[in-house]
């Protein structure tokens, strides 16, 4: 070890970045691993020294003490093997030759999943400053670690850097702060990673401000020396009352302000300094819950409570889970008194945040491990009983079950997707003109298909196309409430076109057959119309006509009537052959009969004569039919029904046909019904040219012997 250590040149060293040796490591983690463990993490040292070897930090350091250090700072918040391991290794797949697969072999699948994960987010870049963004690229960093202990490697790697700024150009150090105070301090605030929080806003703080830094740092080291007696003899005097009160084994802490929370203190408060340093702050530690309230009432009862200052986050806890109960007191001289009260477990919580979920479970802090899965369980029941959204649970869920995916567009902006959105989703969140024209695109640059399903962390270009268009089958590959509803709304806007090309021309076929010529027809006469229709334009009166909801006749009345009179006269209809014209197959009409026109929207125009019972309905629901003046080509034939009554006796059927064949009628159908041993009925329906003909048919049958009676259905 001394060997390797000796090996390390440059003699750089820092009050933030004391160096670190693997001996002081394994002393921290002989604490709570096994021995075997400890031994692991030095093989892991010896591979990170020998594949770093040759490297050296800006600082002119050996590089491998930057990777001891982040395993140090994770050593102090007792985190498990792998994640120490993973820590020694984190720089080795991106910055040596060492491989994901050597470490899969060296130190198993999850250790090797980890520094995969430490270096996928290495190559990140943050872009934009812009908050939306930073709020995303926060998210990003979450959900692109299946495993919250690439998280926390990524933090400590942070934390290192930024201890050791000092030795890069000024520009640099800014920008590195910035996206520090942006990006990693807010995410360690979310897991409760308190002492780290506070180290990244301090170190930020003194980079971006370096005055303003230097000032409160001399300031706060002023009034530290006269301030220690008034601590002492608060503190004497709480100890004391607590003791009194039977709460003897409490621990109470002064508390040093940072220079950066006082700094914010001063901005968001706009206080002075000596204001902000006037608080005395202090910290008591109990046992249980009980405690913190007994403690409050006896410290409340010692000093004045300030109004309205007193905050309860013991049952209203903060949304990273933080617990405590807050108050200020006017102390004695009219000093003020900050304290918080607090139970061990909540103190526990309160310092190691989401760590403590991978707190090193051994004998004697079990206890700490079922802590911690507890406090996310808690965390589940604050969100429950609030309501609100909380988005470190949210955070914590994605270590879970990656709800969320973050892509890149081109530019590097971040879109934020559900879990299994495809490129079709991302294009319409990007926006809904690129959505509908989406032909494909390159994911990671490979071209791919618009169902692709999306993952953290890749860029898509969306390559569009004009003459592409929403489609139906569109809807089984968009997941998105957005694109859906887009895809929805465009397949139904072409629908309602196609209504409207419907409606557009029933009303001109019925104009051909009326002779109205449409063109015609004044602008009032249309102004009228459309409002007596309550339509706001002629394509919503289409679109109502198409939809059935509007009568063609209706609208035909509203344009040809004037006043009371109305001008419609019996309308010609000639060409039967058209599928425009369909006769009602309830009373078979042939010309020469009284007929009437009933307009549908699906069939067109349907014959009726004037004395069927089924348009008598009809007419009473709707007046959307008008006088037909049938008039017919030649030898065109059409469809009718009788009614025959035969004697019951063997071979009329034939002779029936034989009739029919003299007079060159066909026969389309026959129906049978014996009514009894004497009589039979027969349904006949054959084809006419008009109703003359049919009075000859009738008349012919009539005359046959066993005929009864022949009627025309
Ligand atoms: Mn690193």
């Amino acid at each position: 070890m001394a060997k390797l250590n000796s090996r390390f040149g440059s003699n750089y060293m820092s009050k933030n970045n004391p160096r670190i040796l693997i001996s002081d490591l394994c002393e921290v983690l002989e604490e709570y691993m096994s021995k075997s463990q400890v031994e692991g993490v030095y093989q892991a040292y010896i591979i990170a020294a020998t594949a770093h070897d040759g490297q050296y930090r800006k600082s002119g350091e050996a590089y491998v003490f930057h990777p001891l250090s982040v395993a140090m700072i994770l050593a102090e918040f007792k985190l498990d093997y792998y994640c120490i391991v993973a820590a020694l290794l984190h720089d080795c797949i991106e910055d040596t030759l060492v491989t994901y697969d050597e470490i899969k072999y060296d130190f198993g699948d999850e250790i090797a999943h980890i520094v995969e994960g430490v270096s996928k987010l290495t190559d990140l870049e943050f872009h934009d400053a812009a908050d939306k963004q930073a709020q995303n690229f926060r998210k990003l960093f979450l959900a692109m670690s299946d495993d919250m202990r690439v998280i926390l490697i990524k933090l400590a790697d942070r934390l290192h850097n930024m201890r050791t700024l000092g030795s890069m150009a000024r520009a640099k150090q800014l920008r590195i702060a910035k996206e520090t105070s942006e990006i990693h301090a807010p995410i360690a605030r979310r897991l409760g990673l308190n002492s780290i929080r506070v180290e990244l806003d301090n170190l930020c703080f003194a980079i971006i401000h370096p005055f303003r830094h230097k000032v409160l740092v001399s300031q706060i080291k002023k009034q530290c020396g006269n301030r220690s007696k008034v601590i002492k003899h608060i503190q004497g005097a709480l100890e004391n009352r607590l003791g009194e009160e039977g709460m003897a084994k409490v621990e109470i802490h002064g508390r040093r302000k940072q220079p950066c929370s006082i700094y914010k203190k001063m901005k968001v408060k706009q206080l002075k300094f000596a204001q902000v340093l006037d608080m005395y702050a202090f910290r008591v530690v109990v046992d249980s819950v009980a405690e913190c309230y007994q403690t409050l009432g006896v410290i409340h009862n010692l000093y004045k409570p300030l109004p309205g200052k007193f905050k309860d986050y013991v049952a209203l806890p903060k949304s990273n889970g933080y617990q405590s109960l807050h108050t200020i007191l006017f102390g004695p001289n009219n000093i003020m008194i900050e304290v918080q009260i607090r139970s061990k477990d909540m103190h526990f919580v309160s310092e190691y945040g989401i760590a403590a979920h991978w707190h090193y479970k051994s004998e004697n802090n079990d206890n700490n491990a079922e802590l911690a899965s507890n406090w996310l369980g808690s965390l589940l029941d604050i969100q429950q009983q609030s309501g609100t959204s909380i988005e470190f649970l949210e955070n914590a869920k994605t270590d879970l079950s990656p709800s969320e995916v973050f892509v890149f567009t081109p530019d590097g902006d971040i879109i934020q997707l559900p879990y299994k959105s495809t490129v079709l989703d991302f294009a319409y969140m990007v926006h809904t003109n690129i959505g509908e024209h989406t032909f494909k695109a390159r994911v990671d640059q490979i071209l791919a298909p618009i169902s692709t399903v999306l993952r953290s962390g890749q860029t898509v270009r969306i390559i569009t196309d004009e003459d592409t268009h929403p489609q139906a089958s569109w809807l089984q590959i968009a997941t998105t409430a957005k694109a859906r509803s887009a895809i929805k709304s465009y397949l139904k806007s072409q629908s309602s076109s196609s209504l409207i090309q419907l409606g557009r021309y029933l009303l001109d076929n019925a104009c051909e057959y009326l002779h109205v010529e449409i063109e015609k027809i004044s602008t009032e006469k249309w102004a009228d119309c459309l409002k007596s229709l309550s339509c706001q334009s002629k394509e919503e009166m289409f679109l109502r006509i198409g939809l059935g909801e509007v009568l063609v006749s209706v609208v035909l009345n509203q344009l040809q009537c004037d006043g009371d009179h109305c001008l419609i006269e019996n309308i010609k209809v000639s060409d039967t052959q058209s599928k425009a014209i369909n006769c009602a197959q309830c009373c078979y009409p042939i010309p020469g009969d009284q007929v009437v026109g009933l307009l549908t929207s699906s069939k067109g125009m349907v014959l009726h004569r004037s004395d069927c019972t089924n348009f008598m309905h009809i007419k009473h629901k709707n007046s959307q039919w008008l006088g037909v003046d049938w008039q017919t080509k030649e030898n065109e034939e059409f469809e009718v029904k009788i009614l025959i009554d035969v004697n019951n006796q063997r071979g009329t059927l034939a002779s029936i046909a034989n009739c029919m064949a003299k007079q060159g009628v066909n026969i389309e159908n026959i129906e049978v019904n014996e009514r009894d041993n004497y009589l039979k009925s027969l349904g006949l329906v054959i084809a006419v040219t008009n109703t003359e003909q049919l009075a000859l048919v009738i008349e012919q049958l009539t005359a046959l012997d066993f005929v009864q009676d022949v009627k025309r259905f």
